[in-house]
């Protein structure tokens, strides 16, 4: 079925072949008869550009493939197909005592998603990117085999597919390390920090105190309070220190209630005088409290709340950008880049500032030691194309990268810069799928692949 198509953004929109198996056969015989110039597997759609597009060509839904498939008690790892999303394994195993090791700041993605973004959390200064916890996946390659990768087995496949948005095969399904856990609860200490010298100097002193840590910074505020944020920051609350009153259900997995966005909003309904409103709001409700009691949910996923919050952008949708430069450069490279954002007067509701701990270990995986800036910017005009080249160029030139699972604008050239080990993938791509069967519009921008279709 030929369908319009974008990611969590909104943009860009394209024509794809959508197909929907149920099972590996019906799988294997999509793939076998060739019919499209090429394929790409899709999750839950939560990659904001076009990472799970394939414009003119096939998109395979795995999210009929949703079955757990076993769970070692013992070792807490659990074995599932890549269409389980990590919401369906909070609910499951949240109540036996066990968390995601990794998670990113939505539950609605898939774990074949999630591993072909090799996505980090709150956490990854701690313990880095979800493929330190994949013990093992399994990939179908283009010539219809079924191959076993991990760390010792098939290790380059592993390290190539890991990251590899979905360009290697399809992810079947992986065996995922847990973590135990006592109560649902996380004691959160909030900081409130005047500027940015304030948060690097906050993030600097008292990070590895905590299991989980985040900052939203209020990107429009200007002068001696560039950067000012909220620093929020965590860890898991053992059972037997709860209070009274909740250590009848220590380990819920929260309130199932949402509000809903069921309409596109103008898209002048997000725009720079709204956004630093609320942003300023925002900043002088927050309390610096410390020790707050917060169930997971709300702490990782406030944005689940709200279903298709994405509407809230108008039916131009916006990009997110993520970046991320090194310790040596994030002070000069953040302070240019939110200064130049005020400048242009381009506005973002969400920022989110975070200290990443070591090297990503796929080939294309995104984190690297430093800092990391998310931000949501509303595709009003043209003009934001060339914003965000420019920015792109700034990031380079201080050693930074961009985030692909975000991406829908980056130039071929400054990707390719950006990605020190792009060749070693190519070798691994041009092995595995030699007439690249697996492609999607991402990487024909990107010419992340030689002469993909
Ligand atoms: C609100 C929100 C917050 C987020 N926060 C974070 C964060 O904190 N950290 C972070 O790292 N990311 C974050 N993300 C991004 C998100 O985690 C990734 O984009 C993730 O890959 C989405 O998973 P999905 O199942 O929706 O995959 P999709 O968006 O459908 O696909 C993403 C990529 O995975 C590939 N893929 C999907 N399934 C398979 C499969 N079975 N086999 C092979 N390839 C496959 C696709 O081809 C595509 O390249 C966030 C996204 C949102 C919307």
């Amino acid at each position: 079925m030929e369908v319009s198509l974008s990611g969590w953004g909104r943009y860009p929109v394209q024509r794809c072949r959508v197909y929907r198996p149920e099972s590996l056969k019906a799988l294997k015989e999509v793939l076998a008869s060739k019919t499209e110039s090429s394929y790409l597997a899709r999750g839950l759609g939560r990659a904001y550009g076009d990472a799970a597009l394939n414009e003119g060509g096939g998109v395979i839904l795995q999210t009929r493939r949703n079955r757990f498939l076993g769970f070692d008690e013992a070792a807490g790892v659990v074995r599932c197909e890549a269409g389980v999303s990590l919401a369906e394994i909070l609910d499951v195993f949240v109540p036996r005592g066990y968390f995601l090791p990794v998670t990113p700041g939505t539950k609605f993605v898939t774990v074949g998603g999630a591993i072909a973004s090799d996505v980090h959390g709150k956490n990854h200064h701690k313990d880095g990117t979800i493929s330190n916890f994949v013990a093992d996946l399994d990939l179908l390659t283009a010539d219809g085999n079924r191959m076993t990768c991990s760390p010792d087995e098939n290790a380059d496949l592993f390290w190539a597919t890991v990251g590899g948005m979905g360009l290697t095969g399809v992810i079947l399904g992986a065996s995922l390390r847990l973590i135990p856990i006592s109560s649902s609860y996380i004691r959160v200490d909030y900081h409130k920090a005047r500027h940015i010298d304030e948060a690097f100097e906050m993030f600097e002193a008292t990070d590895e105190q905590y299991q989980y840590s985040v900052a939203w910074i209020d990107c429009l505020a200007g002068g001696r309070s560039l950067g000012r944020s909220v620093l929020m920051r965590g860890n898991h609350v053992p059972a037997e220190e709860l209070p009274e009153a909740l250590r009848g259900r220590p380990l819920h997995t929260g309130k199932k209630r949402m509000l809903t966005v069921p309409f596109d909003f103008p898209s002048v309904t997000l725009n720079y005088t709204s956004i630093r409103a609320f942003n300023a709001l925002y900043y002088r409700v927050s309390k610096g409290s410390p020790g707050v009691l917060v169930h997971y949910d709300p702490f990782f996923y406030p944005l689940d709340a709200v279903l298709h919050w994405n509407r809230l952008y108008g039916k131009r949708g916006f990009l997110q950008y993520q970046v991320v430069f090194p310790f040596e450069t994030s002070r000069e490279g953040l302070i240019a880049l939110l200064e130049r954002l005020a400048r242009d007067r381009r506005s973002s509701f969400l920022a989110v500032l975070k200290r990443f701990g070591a090297e990503g270990p796929g080939l294309l995986s995104f984190p690297r030691p430093g800092y990391t800036l998310a931000l949501d910017i509303p595709a009003r005009d043209r003009g934001l194309f060339a914003f965000l080249r420019d920015m792109d160029e700034w990031v380079l030139k201080m050693g930074g990268r961009v985030y692909l699972t975000k991406d829908a604008e980056l130039a071929p050239e400054l990707f390719a810069a950006m990605y020190p080990r792009l060749e070693r993938f190519r070798e691994i791509k041009g092995r595995i799928d030699p007439e690249n069967r697996f492609s999607s519009s991402m990487a024909r921008r990107l010419r992340l692949v030689e002469g993909a279709r």
